[in-house]
């Protein structure tokens, strides 16, 4: 394998491409929108997912294909899947484009989600609501992210998402920890520490690591990241979010790619999240998951970026930079990586 087609074009994208040429690979991006990812890849394509002659050229220029933003038109992907191997594949996107199916498929699993219900319509919310308690929480199915198309359910009349929705019962948790993790073409497993995830307004404002919890959490969360990946037969990086519990570990959500809770390992381990990605879709022995530094990873979100020369300043700190210009709020433009011990 020499190109490896990536869809999406953010920046992680962006840190892939990074990591396939470190490997002596190339990267080429398919992506509608504006794409970070541009200055660092070999091609980029600019064309929307409804372009077959595009998707088709773009295919023809690769040897394996895959993303770094799940919610890809299927129409696309059935296009793509018949000219190259889409690695991770179709069941892993299939069941994390839809918050519905990504929960029926993990209890299916044995795993433990919060309660919830399908909201297909305005009209089956109070349903729902009954049936799950207040507080409760209405997420779209589809394309949600940073806590975007989610209204908390409090005491009051309760909104609606404008979308098919689950209703997702509160959970009252201690933690939220993520585990990220890799499977080879082999089945070979790799995963990273659990980290510590702080969420601010919906977005996640710092991951540490080590996670501070106790052991027999860590290793329950990562025996569930296993669970998972070995059930979609999965090949490349994976994000799990999980939500830690006086009863146990619940799985918030699943992510089919690598993932902003992951970016300390570019500090904190010899192969970063970003390579253990492109080593697994282009079919290469994984690198371990070992930790060699305790980390605090922090993103730089719309005007944090002011505190860029500050952080510059400061020792063992790692910064990443996306290269997106305008810093408007809630924009992800950046990481820090501060090395802790
Ligand atoms: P991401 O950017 O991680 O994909 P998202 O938009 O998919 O985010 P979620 O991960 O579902 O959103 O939720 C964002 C955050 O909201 C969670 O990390 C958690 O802090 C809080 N949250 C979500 N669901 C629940 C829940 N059922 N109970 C309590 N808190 C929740
Ligand atoms: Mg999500
Ligand atoms: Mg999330």
């Amino acid at each position: 394998i020499r190109t490896i087609g990536i869809l999406g074009g953010g920046q992680l994208g962006r840190m892939l491409s990074a990591a396939a040429s470190r490997l002596g690979l190339r990267c080429h991006i398919f992506e509608p929108g504006a794409a970070p990812a541009g200055d660092v890849a070999w091609r980029v394509t600019t064309a929307p997912y409804e372009d077959e002659a595009a998707l088709r050229a773009f295919a023809d220029s690769v040897d394996v294909i895959t993303y770094e933003f799940e919610n890809v038109p299927t129409s696309a992907l059935d296009l793509l899947e018949s000219l190259r191997p889409i690695r991770p594949g179709r069941r892993a996107l299939a069941v994390s484009q839809d918050r519905l199916t990504e929960k029926t498929f993990l209890t299916e699993i044995g795993l433990t989600v919060a309660p919830f219900a399908d909201v297909p319509d305005r009209d089956a919310l109070d349903a729902a609501i009954a049936r799950i308690g207040r507080p409760s929480i209405l997420k779209t199915r589809r394309m949600g992210y940073d806590g975007k198309g989610q209204v908390r359910i409090g005491d009051g009349p309760a909104d609606w998402t404008g979308a098919p929705s689950v209703l997702e019962g509160f959970v009252t948790f201690t933690a939220e920890i993520s585990v990220i993790i890799a499977r080879g073409t082999d089945g070979q497993v790799a995963a990273y520490d659990p980290g510590l995830n702080v969420h601010e307004g919906g977005i996640l404002r710092t991951t540490t690591i080590p996670c501070g919890q106790p052991a027999r959490v860590t290793t329950d969360a990562v025996l569930i990241a296993a669970r998972i990946a070995n059930a979609l037969d999965y090949v490349g990086v994976m994000g799990v979010e999980l939500f830690v519990t006086p009863d146990g570990l619940i799985v918030n959500e699943i992510a089919p790619r690598v993932h902003n809770s992951g970016h300390w390992t570019q500090a904190g381990c010899a192969v970063d999240q970003f390579e253990q990605h492109i080593r697994a879709v282009a079919g290469l022995p994984l690198g371990d998951g070992k930790r060699h530094a305790d980390v605090v990873m922090e993103n730089l979100i719309g005007d944090d970026m002011d505190r860029v020369p500050a952080l510059l300043a400061q020792p063992r700190t790692q910064i990443h930079l996306y290269g997106k210009g305008e810093a408007r709020p809630g924009r992800k433009m950046g990481h820090a990586n501060r090395i802790t011990g």
